[in-house]
């Protein structure tokens, strides 16, 4: 009942003349394929260029920030709106990356998917542990302090908006990934958060999206576990052929 969702974070890979190049080959690889709804998060500059070349066909663009203000001095940074106006209806907030090398906290979390609902842009919020808290026994208290200083206190509309992912740091570019069971048990944590937080019809219905070294011949296993809603694919992405066989799996 969930719908899949596959998701492309492009980091900071491709040029605009790649990312054409990309949607040429992805584009006719996926033409058939409802059954998910498929995002591409390519670098800011490539934006307009990926919703030029996905038009007329059932790709979302998405970003990989944003800013909480609408506009304002603040060198260097995007707004909500100005996303929305460049053809992203998905932006993905708080990734691992951001939280470690540019001070992002579950406060500009909070800040950024408020933000991002009042733009109309769908948020992709990620939630996950180092590999010293999960050896040191603290990832549901990692999770729930994530969930609660990210989320928790946005309106239960508001929640029932979002999507979650679940990306273990430790399985983030490194080619270790979580297996499905290890990530079945963290998706069925956090739907638990929502259920105490929200309610339990917000738990069924949050979409929860692994992400961590997703691979064409590892997508299957991770989808065959029902509280998987679907991937947030790193280096795997920026293959046209390996992303698609992700979303076709
Ligand atoms: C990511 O960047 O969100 C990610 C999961 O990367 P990778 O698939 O490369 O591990």
């Amino acid at each position: 009942m969930r719908r899949p969702v596959m998701a492309g974070n492009w980091k900071m890979f491709k040029t605009q003349e790649e990312t054409r190049d990309f949607f040429d080959a992805f584009e006719k690889l996926v033409a058939a394929s409802t059954h998910c709804d498929i995002v591409i998060c390519p670098p800011y500059t490539a934006i307009a260029a990926a919703k030029a070349a996905s038009r007329g066909s059932q790709i979302h663009i998405g970003a990989q920030d944003l800013h909480w203000e609408k506009q304002g001095a603040f060198t260097g940074e995007v707004s909500p709106q100005m996303l929305t106006e460049a053809g992203c209806a998905y932006v993905i907030i708080g990734h691992s990356e951001r939280r470690q090398f540019f001070g992002e906290t579950d406060e500009t979390v909070h800040r950024k998917v408020k933000a991002a609902l009042e733009a109309n842009l769908a948020p992709i919020v990620c939630v996950g542990e180092l590999l010293a808290e999960r050896e040191g026994g603290r990832t549901e208290a990692v999770l729930e302090q994530q969930f609660t200083g990210g989320f928790g206190a946005l309106t239960p509309g508001q929640f029932s908006r979002i999507i979650i992912a679940y990306e273990p740091v430790w399985a983030i570019g490194t080619g270790r990934t979580a297996t499905p069971e290890i990530a079945a048990e963290a998706h069925r944590f956090l739907r638990g958060l929502a259920a105490k937080r929200f309610s339990p019809e917000h738990a069924a219905a949050v979409r929860i999206l692994y992400g961590g070294s997703v691979k064409p011949d590892n997508v299957k296993g991770l989808m065959a576990q029902v509280e998987i809603d679907g991937a947030l694919v790193g280096g795997a992405s920026l293959d046209a052929q390996s992303f698609a066989s992700i979303v076709n799996f």
